[in-house]
């Protein structure tokens, strides 16, 4: 039997709860990736480079911010399980630009922002980041950050560095987090990268996620607009709805990453012979096989009940909301799972799981990145364990 005609990865068939016309839309996004992207990822991979001429063809699938367009959770979460399932860095890429960036325009974008912006994001004519994180502050920057923002007239001067910024190389604009110099508020910018003072360079050497480009950004005596503030957002518990939104999405790329380990860990070992026999007949590599299965099956049980939640209307007849932490809890078990479930994909593969050529050393070394960012997963565990005692254990 070929490993095509074996029962998916989705083993307790999560996909199938998608009305018809989702199913459709997600089988194309699959064809998608597997004519457009399987083929080259680990190419752009190895040569660190992101593939900009496929943006067009992207934009093509129109799936910006599905929610906003009408689409379920799970179909939403789905997808980007299915991209992160091909590659991780495209996925990471697609939600810095619309979870994170599209998504603040729709959610604190003024009548003019989203006049000017948002047609381009959604289509990805103009593409966006998300520049929080500092040099010095990375888990403690929601208290620590030290860029500012200084109103002068109908400006404002924003100075301060930021690093690990996703798409910073080459976007047009940045979300842009500074803290005010007079009233130590939070404020957010769009801020165009063209504008005087912006500087940018590409982080290199990294060992995760080499397609994305993340960069340090720094902004000397930066003139901004007022009109490109998000008035609403005034404190940092006001992009709540944000984080909590990319955090989920990070735990569904938790999901995606498994299913990948598991694909290549299994075509592998039902072919490669040692002893005279497939890897996949001995029992110990079937019993790692299973557990991967299983860690992959739980997270994205997990997941899909978390989007049933999303998809429930509040009893005031709203849109259903997730706490932060059902959220944080769902990163830190799924990105948990994850590593156990990569590193026994790595091992099934024997030396050639650390070369890219046999593709398991790019899903073994990009899920380091999801346990990091969106809130490490220390960061996501002590979210959870001040909600169930009552305590911060954080600082
Ligand atoms: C590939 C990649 C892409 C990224 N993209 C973006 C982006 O687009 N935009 C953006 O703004 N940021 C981005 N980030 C930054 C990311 O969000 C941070 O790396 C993350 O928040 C952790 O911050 P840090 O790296 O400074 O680690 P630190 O905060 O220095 O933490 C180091 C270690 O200490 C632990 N730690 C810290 N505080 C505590 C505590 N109180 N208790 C227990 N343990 C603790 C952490 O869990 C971690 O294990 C990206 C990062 C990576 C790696």
């Amino acid at each position: 039997m070929s490993s095509e005609q074996l029962p998916s990865g989705d083993f307790f068939d999560v996909a199938a709860q998608l009305p018809p016309h989702e199913q459709q839309k997600l089988q194309e996004v699959r064809d998608f990736l597997a004519a457009e992207v399987e083929p080259h990822a680990t190419g752009w991979w190895d040569a660190a480079e992101f593939p900009a001429h496929l943006l067009p063809k992207l934009a093509e699938l129109n799936l910006s911010t599905p929610v906003q367009q009408g689409y379920s959770s799970l179909f939403a979460g789905l997808v980007i399980a299915e991209m992160t399932r091909v590659d991780t860095s495209l996925a990471t890429f697609f939600m810095v630009h619309h979870d994170l960036f599209v998504e603040s325009l729709h959610l604190f974008g003024s009548t003019d922002q989203k006049e000017r912006l948002l047609a381009d994001a959604m289509a990805l004519r103009i593409t966006g980041a998300f520049a929080l994180t500092e040099p010095n502050h990375g888990s403690d920057v929601a208290g620590g950050m030290e860029t500012t923002a200084r109103r002068d007239g109908d400006a404002w001067v924003l100075n301060g560095s930021k690093r690990w910024i996703g798409n910073g190389t080459f976007c047009d604009y940045m979300l842009m987090w500074a803290q005010d110099a007079d009233t130590k508020e939070i404020r957010a910018f769009v801020l165009d990268t063209r504008l005087p003072g912006v500087q940018r360079s590409k982080i290199e050497h990294k060992i995760a996620l080499r397609t994305v480009q993340n960069a340090d950004i720094s902004l000397q005596n930066v003139r901004v607009a007022e009109a490109d503030r998000f008035s609403g957002i005034n404190k940092f518990a006001d992009t709540n709805v944000l984080l909590r939104g990319s955090r989920l999405m990070v735990a569904w790329q938790a999901v995606g990453q498994q299913l990948a380990a598991f694909d290549v860990a299994r075509a592998y070992t039902l072919d490669r012979l040692q002893f005279g026999r497939p890897l996949a007949s001995f029992q110990l590599v079937q019993q790692q096989l299973v557990q991967m299965l299983g860690n992959a099956v739980a997270s994205m049980g997990m997941m899909a009940q978390l989007a049933r939640i999303q998809d429930t209307p509040a009893p005031d007849g709203g849109p259903g909301q997730l706490r932060m932490e059902q959220v944080a809890l769902a990163k830190a078990f799924t990105t948990a799972r994850m590593r156990e479930t990569v590193a026994m994909g790595r091992s099934l593969l024997g030396g050639n799981g650390i070369v890219t050529d046999y593709k398991m050393a790019k899903i073994f070394s990009d899920a380091e990145a999801i346990y990091t960012y969106e809130g490490s997963a220390e960061i996501n565990t002590l979210i959870v364990g001040r909600a169930i005692t009552g305590i911060s254990a954080i600082v």
